[in-house]
């Protein structure tokens, strides 16, 4: 591979941390690179040429120079701030729970290109459309796709036979929804119950995972969130206990639920 001395590309900033009197640790998602903390020396001397250009949330160009630890950043240019978003307290509490996301389901230095896009995409829906709670849970079911967690919805998971419209048990060992016979001899005390609305919104967006819904995909399923909200903050939780060992992730989960 080769290492260049500087390279550029485009990010969102997840977070940043104070170091010393006048610099930050900013920690970005990248699009060609996954996750970097980088140095941003100066940044908080007033002036600095950084400007406001390192905002958490901020979609950016930025030039890193490599370090012998951490690299640094030489320059940033927003491409978006997402200014409609910035005056919504709710929306932002959403994007900063979609960075905490991405920040932990994001490796360091592993691009996963589809990632950064969801990210930025979703970023871009919160600042332009209403709803903001159908782009979050959009969001969330395409990280759960695109980091190989995501369960099945359509058919019954044990027996392959098609599903009716009615509440379900979903067994997360299993990876999926039960009919009712193969439900009748499921013994995994980890699974519960899904109602036929959250299954409902569950099954559109997984239909739609190869789409770019808009303002009038949200407005459908404005009525139907809560079931499938609390079925992907139960289920993300149950992934949280087995695969990630960060109490934060926890705390996250379930701060987020109430
Ligand atoms: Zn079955």
């Amino acid at each position: 591979m080769v290492r260049n001395r500087v390279y550029k590309t485009d990010a969102v900033v997840l977070k940043q941390m104070p170091l010393g009197e006048t610099n930050r640790i900013i920690t970005f998602y990248t699009r060609e690179y996954g996750k970097i903390a980088a140095i941003a020396r100066g940044v908080r001397r007033p002036g600095s040429k950084f400007g406001g250009s390192l905002e958490i949330l901020n979609h950016v160009e930025a030039a890193f120079g490599r370090g012998r630890s951490l690299d640094s950043v030489n320059e940033c240019v927003v491409i978006n701030s997402y200014k409609y978003l910035r005056q919504n307290l709710t929306a932002i509490a959403q994007g900063i729970y979609i960075a905490e996301l991405v920040d932990i389901f994001g490796e360091d230095r592993s691009a996963n290109i589809r990632l950064f896009e969801i990210l930025s995409e979703t970023l871009s829906n919160l600042d332009r459309y209403e709803n903001s709670e159908f782009w979050v849970l959009w969001f969330e079911f395409r990280l759960l796709h695109f980091s190989g967690f995501l369960p099945e919805f359509i058919d019954c998971v044990e027996c392959r036979s098609p599903l009716d419209r009615s509440d379900h048990t979903f067994n997360p060992v299993a990876g999926g929804i039960l009919c009712p016979l193969c439900a009748d001899s499921d013994v995994n005390d980890q699974s519960w119950v899904v109602s036929v609305t959250g299954l409902t919104v569950l099954r559109y967006f997984q239909r739609s995972l190869e789409l770019t819904l808009g303002q009038a995909d949200a407005d459908i399923s404005v009525v139907d969130l809560l079931d499938v909200k609390t079925f992907l903050r139960i289920y993300m939780r149950y992934i949280a206990e087995r695969d990630f060992k960060s109490t934060g992730f926890l705390d996250l989960i379930k701060f987020k639920n109430n």
